[in-house]
């Protein structure tokens, strides 16, 4: 799709399904069983939705999913479908992983750096040989310092092969990663996740990564147990959406099964999702 002078394409690398009490914290089951169906197990669907953004400067990927190194064991628990070839993940739209400059990650869990290496000939490489993988300092000194709650939702071996070839860059803040690509740090579902933005022409977009996982995730107050701040969630969600709503932004849901990407409208106290044509997905 074009934006500006960029081109923006989803990649749906894989869908697995999570708890749905995990999924909608404090939220009744009564309620978020109206907007996400359980299975027999209770897990409700998801999926991992990259974002491509090809710019006059380089190519930036946002996100790189859960990956292909998972046991069918582990796959059993997340119901986990991978649905690309991690050695050409932008196969379908036409390019090879060199084509990628800089990933961006919002944090480390494994469902967001699971995707940054794969395995070749017996040893564990970036996936994207040429780009600089970038997350918050202090994302990565939590998680190898998570404590026994926060630890299973990382993999240390993940962003250790990329420190390992010097490839991972610890930004201390706010960035610009290529002109028009920005992260913001917003705590919440992690002390330094970062939220991502993108800019060219007059055409403002924002992937929110986890702190609004999916569309059923809108009103402020519907934030995921998983969160380790959820309080401040709940506040950064009010303010993003409503200047989402206001600008008329793009706004991307990283997990959002259905099509993850659209705009937001306010209406009274509610935001409502105006998503695009299915048919706007490089993968479906
Ligand atoms: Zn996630």
């Amino acid at each position: 799709m074009k934006f500006g002078d960029f081109e923006i394409s989803i990649i749906r690398e894989s869908t697995f399904k999570l708890d749905g009490g995990a999924m909608f914290g404090v939220v009744p089951k009564a309620l978020w069983a109206n907007v996400a169906s359980a299975d027999a197990a209770n897990r409700v669907e998801l999926s991992c939705n990259l974002l491509f953004i090809q710019t006059p400067n380089g190519n930036v990927l946002i996100e790189t999913g859960m990956g292909p190194r998972w046991s069918e064991k582990e796959r059993a628990r997340y119901d986990l479908k991978t649905l690309i070839d991690h050695n050409n993940v932008l196969e379908s739209i036409g390019l090879s992983n060199t084509d990628v400059s800089a990933v961006v990650l919002s944090h480390l869990h494994f469902d967001h750096v699971g995707g940054a290496c794969v395995d070749r000939d017996g040893k564990l490489s970036p996936t994207f040989p040429k780009a600089k993988y970038y997350t918050q300092k202090g994302e990565l000194e939590f998680a190898y310092k998570a404590n026994a709650r926060a630890q299973a939702s990382y993999r240390e071996a993940d962003f250790k092969t990329l420190l390992d070839n010097n490839m991972l860059i610890a930004l201390e803040g706010d960035h610009e990663i290529l002109p028009g690509i920005k992260v913001h740090v917003s705590g919440g579902h992690t002390s330094h996740h970062q939220i991502i933005t993108f800019e060219s022409n007059g055409n403002h977009g924002v992937y929110f990564g986890d702190i609004i996982p999916t569309q059923s995730h809108l009103p402020p107050p519907w934030v995921m147990g998983y969160d380790h701040y959820p309080l401040e969630t709940c506040d950064i969600k009010s303010r993003w959406l409503a200047t989402a709503a206001n600008k008329n932004w793009l706004v991307v849901f990283d997990h959002e099964p259905g099509v993850p990407w659209g705009h937001v409208q306010a209406e009274r106290s509610k935001f409502i999702w105006k998503p695009f044509a299915r048919d706007s997905l490089a993968v479906v």
